[in-house]
């Protein structure tokens, strides 16, 4: 039996083509894909494609799209065995964390990506991309799919989708991730690291739409003023914030700035530490800078990118009202996002 692989078209450089007359980029006819990369056809893969009416630079990006494009999947879920998400790379690590909190129980394979440069274009790194990423959504042991879960393939490796971080904005290799192991490398083979590999469940698939965008990034520098520090903690109707930290999880020890983190919690704004470092942890209460923290209110965002952090807090606020629950979720390990 062929695997069926539906290909879900977004926007992003990718499906950019250049127009001869005016050189520039404009998204292609996304039936005319296999017209791109006439490969495709080569494959022993039923292959179907959808695309958004509106093609969208992933800076565009909403969560009311998240919800659409769990809706795509949600739908044609019993019908394929494997889905690739076609994406911008700009907010890729923000959607597939997003996604891996929305679709609670995978079963399958969703796998984003995208390119650097368009797909019409020689040097494009999209053709590799495009056809791993189809591969690995069609793979199969066992009858049962490898993957089951929310993946971004890039430049040869599949990784984690919440561990995610786009860190260069011109390579090919545009993301890393630091925290987890990469899940698969694609060279002659296509080798999986099947001890990283998240395992599959007999859950069925439970689907969450309800994500509140009401939280703040507060990212701190030395010299920062209790005006920027408590304009961002008193923002009206906020919910959480995320507090970007240095090294692995230090703060100023300043009384005007504990003191505002502490009136903040006091009031019943959730704040999440996590580390302005690519790699490592937040560990509050290693270093002097930390410790008042965890005394404070603050929880310890462990190894959790901003991304994922952003993803978490969308999905834990619009699921729980007692902020309680979510302060505890928050140092769960929910969809391998952080390492506990
Ligand atoms: N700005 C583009 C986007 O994120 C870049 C890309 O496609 O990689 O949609």
């Amino acid at each position: 039996m062929k695997s069926k692989v539906l290909l879900i078209y977004t926007g992003g450089t990718i499906g950019m083509i250049q127009d001869p007359k005016s050189g520039q980029l404009k998204p292609f006819d996304f039936k005319h894909l296999s017209e791109q990369i006439p490969e495709l056809n080569k494959f022993d893969i039923d292959l179907s494609s959808v695309s958004f009416d509106r093609p969208i630079d992933s800076s565009d990006m909403h969560p009311a799209i998240w919800i659409d494009l769990v809706g795509i999947i949600e739908n044609n879920y019993k019908k394929f065995d494997g889905f690739v998400i076609l994406h911008g790379s700009d907010t890729m690590s923000f959607t597939a964390s997003a996604l891996s909190f929305m679709l609670e129980n995978l079963n399958k394979p969703v796998i984003l990506t995208g390119s650097q440069l368009p797909i019409g274009i020689i040097r494009t790194d999209g053709k590799e991309n495009l056809i791993t990423a189809i591969e690995i959504a069609a793979a199969k042991q066992n009858g049962r799919p490898i993957i089951t879960e929310v993946c971004i393939y890039f430049e040869y490796q599949l990784y984690r989708g919440n561990r995610t971080h786009k860190f260069n904005s011109e390579n090919f290799q545009a993301f890393q991730s630091a925290n987890y192991p990469i899940l698969a490398e694609a060279g002659v083979h296509i080798k999986y690291n099947y001890s990283a590999l998240k395992k599959a469940t007999d859950k069925k698939l439970r689907i969450h739409t309800d994500l509140n965008s009401d939280i703040a990034i507060l990212k701190l520098f030395p010299g920062i003023t209790p005006n920027v520090v408590n304009a961002i903690l008193n923002i009206k109707n906020n919910r959480a914030v995320i507090l970007e930290s240095y090294g692995s999880g230090n703060c100023s020890t300043e009384k005007w700035f504990i003191e505002a983190l502490k009136k903040s919690v006091e009031k019943g704004i959730i704040i999440l530490n996590v580390t302005q470092c690519n790699a490592g942890a937040v560990e509050q209460g290693k270093y002097e800078t930390s410790a008042e923290l965890t005394s404070a209110g603050v929880i310890g965002g462990n190894d959790i990118t901003t991304e994922a952090a952003v993803a978490k807090l969308m999905f834990l606020l619009g699921s729980y009202n007692d902020s309680k629950k979510i302060k505890r979720n928050l140092t769960f390990n929910l969809q391998g996002e952080i390492t506990v």
